[in-house]
């Protein structure tokens, strides 16, 4: 299995066409917005070499009988998918932000079932093509994204409906040895510092009409005719403005990024046949996305109870660092947030536990189960960052840069006025502010929150100016406890 150090000399090597802000970029491992979703790569790559860390990392691959990272890991059992879940847990509590490699996981799982399936029933020969793939794959620990997500176009029209034929990714032309695709990948989480790229189409496809729309298969990254253009949003901002006072990006160990996404273009890209694993056969499009879509919904179920268990310790961090934490309220609303994170983690593990094996003998989690977990887990986020952005209070927006605490003069001032509750430092408090702002998804939701007040100076006004004396009253007379007047 490769270092981390390994895979970023891996990444130095890479050279595709990659444009962020108007410019291309050439050296993504120093570059301020990637450095940060690479490091997490090469954390993750260490980890699974550290004997501490193995069990929940890695495991035996029976197709190369040796050890691999999870990531690259078909599911045999039950045991692997609860391993899964763990190793989810685990990870999202030890980074606090996006682990990029999943798309990896689902993409290897989705195929290894679907081109088995269609074996059977075509006599096709994908399975043993994409067997060999991931025999390269987990020899050589490679990083490969799955790409599923197209363009998409007009949302109300199929594939092969749209005014624009690249709105989903297409073959053009079929030569003897492969095909040319067109068409463009939107959100792709971190393919541009991948080693590979496996895609498969996002919808399923309907028709004999949509054939070619019906295509998988795995490249090399810095392919000829691939462009990425990688996203701009807060997170970028920060990580641009933040060079020299990391403390303010409130992950200062590996950046406040949340997935190093981008759209990724290919125009007329060339696939060699070996590394082509589903070619018209738009039958089987049904098998691909629904096990893919159910694969990515189950991590995502295993991710956000431990993004919401450092939500959680942040929260009461604040409480305490505010000389809050014993308030009634306060305890309420951290108890509320541990309720609906285990609540989600049970139907995750519940999710796993409920796989059933596919015809291959590869394991799927149960979908119900799944897609409940995964709702559930939107649902209570957003119950969870607004008991977050309600405790920790106005700062969570008004905050002052790092530099200027460091400055003697301005420093001064908020190393007085900043602090909270007397025996805990002022840069604790405001270093796990930064963390929430970054946690809670920026100023907004936090701004129309607490502006005007947070939520318990309402319920306090409300229960003051609500009338219960002629509520009660009403409910004594109809009970013949008082009488009218
Ligand atoms: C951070 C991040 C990382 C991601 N990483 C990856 C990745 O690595 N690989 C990958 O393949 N994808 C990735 N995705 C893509 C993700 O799966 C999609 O963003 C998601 O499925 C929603 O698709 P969309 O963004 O096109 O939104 P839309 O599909 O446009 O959805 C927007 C709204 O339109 C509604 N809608 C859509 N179609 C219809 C319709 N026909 N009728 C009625 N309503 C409709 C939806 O329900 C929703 O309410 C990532 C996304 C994010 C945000």
């Amino acid at each position: 299995m490769r270092t981390g150090a390994e895979y970023i000399e891996s990444v130095r090597r890479l050279k595709p066409t990659l444009y962020h802000r108007g410019q291309k970029i050439d050296n993504m491992v120093d570059h301020p917005s990637l450095k940060w979703p690479i490091k997490v790569v090469a954390q993750i790559y260490d980890w699974c070499l550290d004997p501490q860390y193995q069990d929940i990392l890695t495991t035996v691959s029976p197709i190369i009988n040796d050890r691999v990272d999870r990531f690259l890991h078909v599911f045999g059992s039950v045991d692997d998918l609860l391993a899964r879940q763990k190793q989810m847990r685990f990870l999202q509590t030890h980074l606090g932000g996006c682990a990029i490699k999943c798309t990896q996981l689902g993409m290897v799982n989705a195929l290894y079932s679907t081109t088995y399936d269609m074996d059977k029933e075509l006599g096709t020969d994908y399975h043993q093509r994409f067997l060999d793939y991931l025999r390269y794959m987990q020899q050589n620990d490679l990083l490969v994204t799955g790409a599923m997500m197209d363009a998409k176009g007009d949302r109300s029209l199929t594939a092969s409906q749209q005014p624009d034929p690249d709105m989903y990714l297409h073959i053009v032309e079929e030569r003897k040895d492969g095909v040319v695709v067109r068409g463009a990948k939107a959100h792709q989480t971190g393919p541009m510092f991948a080693n590979e790229i496996a895609v498969a189409p996002c919808d399923m496809m309907r028709s004999e009409k949509e054939r070619d729309y019906a295509v998988a298969f795995a490249i090399p990254s810095e392919t000829k005719g691939i462009t990425y253009i990688l996203q701009q949003n807060l997170a970028d901002a920060m990580c641009t403005a933040c060079v020299g006072a990391e403390a303010d990006l409130g992950n200062p160990t590996y950046g406040c990024q949340f997935g190093a996404t981008s759209l990724m273009i290919f125009d007329d890209v060339f696939v060699p046949n070996e590394r082509i694993f589903m070619k018209g056969e738009w039958q089987f499009t049904r098998h691909l996305v629904t096990r893919m879509g159910t694969m990515a919904r189950l991590w995502q179920t295993g991710c956000r109870p431990a993004i919401f268990d450092l939500v959680m310790g942040a929260t009461y961090l604040i409480a305490e660092y505010n000389g809050i934490a014993r308030s009634a309220h306060v305890v309420d609303k951290l108890t509320e947030m541990s309720y609906l994170t285990e609540t989600v983690w049970g139907l995750a593990l519940g999710a796993a536990i409920s796989g059933k094996p596919t015809p291959s003998g590869a394991y799927i989690p149960d979908p119900l189960l799944t897609n409940c977990a995964k709702l559930q887990s939107t649902r209570a986020f957003y119950e969870i960052i607004k008991n977050a952005i309600d405790i920790t209070g106005g700062i969570i927006v008004s905050l002052p840069s790092e530099e200027d605490f460091r400055h003697p003069e301005a420093g001064k001032w908020m190393e007085k006025y900043l602090k909270g509750a007397a025996e805990f430092p002022t840069e604790h408090r405001l270093r796990v502010v930064r963390f929430l702002q970054a946690m809670t998804g920026g100023p907004l939701a936090a701004a129309l929150h607490h502006s005007g007040g947070p939520m318990q100076n309402q319920k306090i006004i409300i229960f003051r100016e609500t009338d219960f004396e002629a509520k009660k009253k009403r409910v004594k007379v109809l009970t013949g406890i008082e009488k009218e007047g």
